[in-house]
């Protein structure tokens, strides 16, 4: 999969892909990042990629001729789009679709992505609407600029990717992947500190340690997150020990 990467500052991104997981999947050709500098493709003496907001206000406001040739450099003119696109254009910005699991495993189904990252105010408009093809926020809060939500947003996808995790079955209990949050994980020491690993997960026994890490995983996300519940695939058992958990609850009160 290949990501082309836009940005006033590429400088910000080598250090991330460069290590442990993303590095390997670069290494072995599962994953390519490539980080154009929006500052390349300014022709005045200065470089100048942003100008004031017209109407007035603070703030300075990402011009669209740099922005423009830049990704129609890398991916043809956009008037060229065949419908639906072939590569999508991704605009950071905290007024996108919120970014979630479900979004990232949409997005890891495509060949190649272009992200655009933001910065100052943001993006002249005619840059969101006559280019941009779709708008992720990776949540409710506003950042300096669009480079840690594009990190994010690679990291999301690329490890959902076809063997970029050493485990192949790595990313499907993770939390959010089956709709609940994971269950707990324990490692050597058996016990530390007097605080004992659970008896089930030293048994061997696999079918009552698959029962233990549902059940930890039901009640987790029924404790931190029971909106998640209404969304989740559920079995009949899965039903009788949340009602379980809900009787539990309610006698406490
Ligand atoms: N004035 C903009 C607004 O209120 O919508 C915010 C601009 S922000 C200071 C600068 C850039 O950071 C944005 O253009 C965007 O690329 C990025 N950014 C900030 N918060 C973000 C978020 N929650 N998700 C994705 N990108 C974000």
């Amino acid at each position: 999969m290949q990501f082309e990467v836009f940005t006033l500052l590429p400088e910000i991104f080598p250090s991330y892909l460069e290590s442990s997981i993303l590095q390997r999947a670069r290494q072995r050709g599962l994953l390519d990042v490539r980080v154009h500098n929006i500052r390349d493709y300014t022709h005045d003496k200065h470089h100048t990629t942003d100008d004031t907001p017209y109407g007035g206000g603070g703030g300075m406001v990402m011009k669209p001729g740099p922005v423009f040739e830049a990704v129609e450099s890398v991916l043809g003119p956009i008037s060229l789009q065949t419908q639906p696109v072939a590569v999508p254009v991704i605009l950071l910005t905290p007024q996108g679709r919120v970014f979630t699991q479900r979004v990232a495993e949409e997005l890891s189904r495509h060949e190649r992505i272009a992200l655009l990252c933001g910065r100052y105010e943001g993006v002249d408009e005619r840059i969101r609407a006559h280019l941009v093809t779709d708008e992720i926020s990776v949540g409710d809060y506003v950042l300096t600029g669009g480079e840690l939500p594009a990190l994010i947003l690679i990291d999301a996808v690329a490890r959902l990717l076809p063997e970029v995790l050493g485990d192949p079955t790595g990313a499907e209990d993770d939390s959010h992947a089956m709709g609940l949050l994971e269950y707990p994980h324990y490692t050597r020491p058996p016990e530390f500190r007097g605080w004992k690993v659970p008896d089930v997960l030293l048994s061997g026994d696999h079918a009552k340690i698959e029962k233990w890490r549902r059940e930890e995983a039901l009640a987790r996300t029924f404790q931190k997150r029971p909106d998640m519940l209404e969304h989740a695939e559920l079995s009949s058992e899965d039903l009788k020990f949340i009602e379980g958990l809900k009787s539990k609850s309610d006698s406490h009160r």
